[in-house]
């Protein structure tokens, strides 16, 4: 089946009486017997025991995401942050490090300058393009290297074949954040992923109406290095069990199965099988969504580019921008995405007065929805950094960020001009 048709019908008998994947409200789940009981709890036959480790309802996106994504298993987690955070610390523990690119979504950013170093993880940041840098930020304690797919706000694209050289030279995984290309878009482990994050909140929900995150599995690694603690020592937990070394046919998803067996069940992210049933809904129509996305959002950047009053637009897609157009088109076959950077002349004062004219446009925190949104980034969802990091996250204090959504192109490109012409 192609995308389309897995997004509807992927990992759901289209024969079963219930025609649509049901919502399973329920904590727990009856064992069969006493002996069926223990088995599931020493994993010698998976299976539902509680719905902080998986659900029914979850098993279908699991599953649906990870053909997707063409990996061999996913994890879904409460949200996108949840997914980043238990990525991170599935592969590194205390005195480890994580090479990162410096251009990252404001909250991924702070968690790495402020959470993981109380942990006694250290992120060494990297210019993702500096293919180089990556090299020279790793050393014996680098457990993974880190990036988006499109980095957020810089919409930058790393090239992700050239990292995973690198990658493969010091012998760490590729965890990469994909929610602003989603799968359709892009499938990053063709390109060298060993882990795909998403924020299922933005374009997979696609409606603005929950939270939830996932982690896909590549099953490319090879786990059994000892410098890989997490996965080499015996988790007391299971019996002594390697996930390196003891999951036989499971070995594939070893990443997701371990986040599941220990920081699900022990640190309890889970994500509510009402929030997934929406994400099930949001996959259905994904394809044709950022067709349009990427549709409209190509089109708002070329009109940005004839305004006076613009100083700078960034689009993956905008041949104009030539270093990054070569990267994103390289890699993105099928559209850009909907997210779009700009800068208006007068700065932040400007930014502001640009924000509060539009009316069509929602002015909100958020990305990634059937609705347009704007913002102006220096000021909220990157106010946290300093004037250096803002530079590093590629974040300018005159900069407007818009996801660009599904609505007419005419009634959307009508409110900017009403709001440009306003300031
Ligand atoms: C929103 C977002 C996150 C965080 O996801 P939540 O679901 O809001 O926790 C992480 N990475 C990127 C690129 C995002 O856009």
């Amino acid at each position: 089946m192609k995308f389309a048709t897995t997004a509807i019908h992927g990992a759901w008998d289209r024969k079963n009486s219930v025609r649509a994947v049901p919502i399973n409200r329920t904590v727990s789940y009856n064992f069969r017997d006493t002996e069926h009981a223990a088995n599931l709890f020493a994993l010698k036959e998976l299976g539902h025991i509680y719905t902080r480790l998986n659900n029914p309802t979850q098993d279908v996106l699991e599953a649906r995401l990870a053909k997707l994504e063409g990996g061999t298993g996913a994890l879904a987690i409460s949200s996108g942050t949840a997914a980043v955070f238990n990525s991170i610390i599935n592969v590194a523990r205390v005195g480890d490090e994580i090479v990162s690119s410096s251009e990252l979504y404001g909250g991924t950013y702070s968690q790495f300058k402020d959470i993981l170093p109380q942990f006694g993880i250290t992120i060494r940041y990297v210019d993702p393009h500096d293919i180089s840098a990556w090299k020279n930020a790793s050393n014996k304690k680098t457990r993974a290297f880190y990036y988006e797919t499109i980095g957020n706000p810089s919409l930058r694209v790393p090239d992700f074949e050239a990292i995973r050289k690198v990658a493969n030279d010091v012998h760490v995984p590729v965890i990469v954040d994909a929610t602003f290309t989603t799968p359709y878009l892009l499938n990053i482990i063709e390109h060298g992923a060993d882990v795909v994050i998403h924020s299922l909140t933005k374009w997979i929900g696609g409606h603005g109406t929950g939270v939830g995150g996932a982690v896909v599995d590549a099953g490319s690694f090879d786990w059994t290095d000892p410098k890989f603690a997490t996965f080499n020592e015996p988790d007391s937990g299971y019996h002594g069990l390697r996930y390196a070394h003891d999951l036989g046919d499971l070995s594939p998803i070893a990443f997701v199965l371990r986040m599941r067996l220990v920081q699900l069940r022990n640190l309890g992210a889970c994500l509510s099988p009402d929030n997934v049933w929406i994400f099930l809904q949001g996959l259905e129509t994904l394809a044709l969504r950022m067709d349009r996305h990427s549709k409209n959002a190509h089109q708002v950047a070329k009109f940005l580019l004839t305004r006076p009053e613009v100083v700078w637009v960034r689009y993956p897609g905008l041949e104009k921008d030539n270093s990054n157009y070569q990267t994103a088109s390289k890699y993105l076959k099928r559209g850009f995405g909907g997210m779009i950077v700009f800068g208006l002349k007068g700065g932040r004062e400007t930014g502001k007065k640009f924000i509060e004219s539009l009316e069509l446009f929602s002015h909100v925190a958020n990305v990634g929805d059937a609705k347009s949104l704007a913002i102006h980034s220096a000021s909220t969802t990157h106010s946290q950094l300093s004037e250096a990091d803002l530079l590093a996250a590629g974040v300018e204090q005159d900069m407007v960020r818009l996801s660009i959504g599904i609505e007419d192109i005419d009634d959307i490109i009508e409110d900017l001009k009403k709001a440009l012409s306003s300031v």
